[in-house]
């Protein structure tokens, strides 16, 4: 495999010689090229960078050196073309999914970005001669593509065969199957005071990979819900629960007031939060807590949420239960408080929610559930507090 990176930055590429990629280099197996975009200027300051059209803050790196390298990478490749890959805090996610179908490529060549971007005609007359794909690390923003590039690197090449010696490795690792790994352990069997679970111990391979299969599940839910297809979750069908975004806050505000209306009526009460909060606070609270939600044909149906309790780290608690009125009895309030009850860190020992006094329905349903309502007053006026304790799980 071949791979060009473009840099105003070559220096910050140095690790690309060190490790695994040093080695698949020395072997080989990747033939990696930095280049310095400043090779491509013709004038005495070697600029990269001017003022932006149409006004606004920060600089925008010149068409001219891109264009200049790209042909220059093209005129070295003898027919063949780089499919080029951009860096960019606005590009598709890069994925493991990703890594792979671009370690298959014979050629790559990575364009490093920095200030406030490229021109975007760079991308236009690449794309006239060339595959170009821009890819984003994750939802925050780097000063600029170095870092990206090192991380993309990294997980591609590790994918080209030859590179990791034991392939079998690579075949059970994180995401390769959209499940997390289960977690590993090494000698000795008891470390301060912490043993390795008993059956990784056994010898007996069924039990093994079963539990490891059971520790995947866990950790996904707890972790990486979107990740966890909700048939696997929930073992229901048809159901398909998403992470709620702040796209969702406008319906979640309204589905709220239906379902909470029943409940003011219960408590002869209309002082409840769910019920009279603004569209802000609503979206206060997709930032504050873990929210799932579940739609039909494109309608939010139900939704449910969950987070570490701030008063005690091991309390997960779960709240905001609500289902569409028209759909309920169904089986998807019961489901969803699964799910919120299965995205619980493995480390949760107590499993918490609160409702009104007065809501028999919902009492009823948890009590089935295995909660206990507490002793007293809830944590709000004219509340409940349910608890139920978690079995604990072993790995972190
Ligand atoms: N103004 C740009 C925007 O809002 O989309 C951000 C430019 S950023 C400061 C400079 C460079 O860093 C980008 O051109 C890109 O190469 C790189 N970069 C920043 N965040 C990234 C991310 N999440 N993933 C990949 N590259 C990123």
């Amino acid at each position: 495999m071949r791979i060009d990176v473009l840099s105003i930055f070559p220096d910050y590429l140095d690790p690309l010689g060190l490790s695994l990629i040093g080695k698949a280099r020395e072997q080989g197996l990747l033939d990696l090229r930095v280049r310095d975009l400043r090779d491509y200027t013709h004038d005495r300051h070697r600029t990269v960078d001017d003022t932006p059209y149409g006004g606004g803050a920060g600089m925008v790196m010149k068409p001219e050196p891109w264009g200049a390298a790209l042909d220059a990478l093209v005129a070295d490749g003898a027919g063949a073309v780089p499919h080029l890959v951009v860096p960019g805090p606005g590009g598709m996610p890069f994925s493991q999914a990703m890594a792979r179908t671009l370690a298959s490529e014979e050629w790559l060549a990575f364009a490093c970005g920095r200030y406030e971007g490229i021109d975007e005609r760079v991308y236009e007359d690449a794309a006239s001669r060339m595959p170009v794909t821009v890819l984003s690390l994750g939802d925050y923003v780097l000063s600029g593509g170095e870092v990206a590039v090192l991380a993309m690197v990294e997980a591609i090449v590790r994918l080209v065969p030859g590179v990791v010696g034991n392939a079998e490795s690579l075949v059970e690792e994180s995401h390769e199957d959209g499940l997390l790994e289960y977690p590993v352990y090494t000698r000795p069997s008891v470390w301060r005071g912490l043993e390795v679970p008993s059956v990784l111990l056994s010898g007996d391979h069924g039990a093994i990979a079963r539990w490891r299969q059971r520790q995947r599940l866990l950790r996904t839910a707890a972790r990486r819900p979107d990740l966890l297809h909700a048939s696997e979750a929930l073992g229901s069908e048809g159901l398909e629960i998403h992470v709620a975004t702040a796209g969702d806050a406008a319906e979640l505000s309204t589905l709220q007031r239906a379902c909470w209306v029943s409940e003011a009526i219960a408590n002869a009460s209309l002082d409840i939060p769910p019920l009279t909060e603004s569209l802000q606070a609503v979206r206060q609270g997709l930032r504050e807590w873990r929210t799932w939600v579940v739609r039909d044909s494109g309608r939010l149906v139900g939704s449910v949420r969950g987070r570490r309790s701030a008063q005690d780290p091991s309390t997960w608690e779960v709240s905001r239960l609500m289902v569409a009125p028209d759909l309920q009895g169904r089986g998807i309030g019961r489901a969803l408080l699964a799910f919120a009850e299965g995205a619980a860190p493995e480390d949760a020992r107590t499993l918490w929610l609160n409702t009104g006094r007065g809501s028999a329905d919902n009492l009823r349903m948890y009590k089935k559930a295995g909660y206990r309502i507490g002793p007293g007053e809830g944590t709000f006026p004219g509340t409940v507090d349910l608890t139920k304790l978690r079995q604990p799980v072993r790995g972190g």
